[in-house]
């Protein structure tokens, strides 16, 4: 009990979005989008009333793998759906590593990754990412240094939350080139698979197939975190038992919603939802990232996902809720005590333009 009540304190993003209610601030901490979903996810809602009440299988609703399948060019027995990309992350950590496993992973590091490797009784390894004048790169020399024989995996969050950062080609064939030579299983975690700002990120299924696990959110997709709906694609023949740990945990994801998703993703396609939001977060993007310059902060410009990081030596993230009106996330909660960067934060764009404003102001 003592062990794992050490893992259960109250995670960053609950803590800023929590402050940032009680004082009125404006909230660019969590990275959840200010507004409502699309009207054509509510209106697939609305359409599927009392149509999928009761469970469905632990796997996910047939009608969910085979949407899920068409879009992402995969077949639909590779697909488990799961509550959340959160959950989906969790059942792979609980299939795939054990006690005394390592698991490697990028620092700057989304904060659910080491508590959920430790309840598995594995040891998260950070990776570092260095930070230069020209942005945030992941130190490749050092990923060959830290495998050990005990490695197990490694978890890659691309585009990466919280730097924005996308991983070049050369990059993900030098990590394949790593997870080949010693066997590692990859656990891509692409939930911004469909935000970013330059070119698209490669997924990493499409170059390694045989051991990467793919995970993915309806939630950040479709601009709905609330629905939970999530998602892992194996590869083909493996089968870690993603959908029978999940059984254990929930059961299913909820079924009206995972009805309404299925619906919901030939449209997004049809629709081009997925560049109108690029669009619209881009132009957020460039608002925040000028206004703080001006403010004299130094900005790193990320490549997708829809948080940028900042350099603001002084500023405490928590005063800055209290007394300033403004929820950030302080960089240290993405790092191993001590390591991060002077006056690092992270601020989320996926907010309306006159929130941003008023948080500059
Ligand atoms: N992905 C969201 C973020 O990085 C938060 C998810 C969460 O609160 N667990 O802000």
């Amino acid at each position: 009990l003592h062990a794992r009540s050490a893992l259960a304190a109250e995670s960053i993003f609950s803590v800023m979005s929590r402050l940032a209610v009680q004082h009125g601030a404006v909230n660019l901490g969590q990275g959840f989008p200010a507004g409502a979903p699309p009207d054509f996810l509510l209106d697939a809602l609305r359409a599927g009333a009392g149509v999928t009440d009761q469970y469905t299988a632990p796997a996910g609703l047939p009608a969910l793998r085979e949407a899920l399948a068409a879009d992402l060019g995969v077949r639909s027995e590779q697909v488990s759906v799961t509550c959340g990309a959160t959950e989906a992350l969790h059942a792979l950590a609980d299939a795939l590593y054990g006690p005394g496993d390592e698991v490697l992973m990028f620092e700057p590091v989304f904060d659910v990754y080491r508590p959920q490797a430790q309840l598995s009784g594995a040891r998260p390894v950070p990776v570092p990412m260095t930070l230069t004048r020209d942005g945030w790169s992941p130190d490749l020399d050092a990923l060959e240094r830290l495998v050990t024989p005990r490695t197990r995996a490694l978890l890659v969050n691309n585009p990466h939350n919280p730097t924005g950062h996308v991983f070049t080609p050369q990059e993900l064939a030098r990590l394949v080139d790593v997870a080949r030579t010693h066997d590692l299983w990859i656990v891509a975690d692409e939930v911004y698979d469909e935000l970013y700002f330059a070119g698209p990120p490669t997924p990493l299924r499409t170059l390694a197939p045989e051991r990467t696990f793919t995970v993915g959110s309806a939630g950040k997709r479709l601009e709905a975190t609330g629905w939970r709906v999530g998602w892992v694609v194996s590869p083909v023949g493996v089968s870690p038992g993603v959908s029978g740990l999940h059984q254990w945990a929930t059961f299913c994801a909820p079924a009206p919603l995972q009805a309404a998703v299925a619906a919901a993703l030939p449209v997004a396609r049809a629709r081009d939802f997925y560049g109108e939001l690029r669009a619209a977060y881009g132009a957020r993007m460039r608002l925040l990232a000028s206004g703080l310059r001006a403010l004299g902060l130094e900005v790193q410009v990320p490549g997708g996902t829809y948080f940028l990081t900042a350099l603001a030596p002084g500023v405490d993230a928590r005063r800055l809720v209290e007394e300033g009106g403004v929820a950030v996330i302080p960089g240290d909660a993405f790092y191993a005590q001590g390591a991060a960067p002077e006056g690092l934060v992270r601020l989320a764009f996926c907010k309306p333009q006159e929130e941003i404003l008023r948080a500059l102001e």
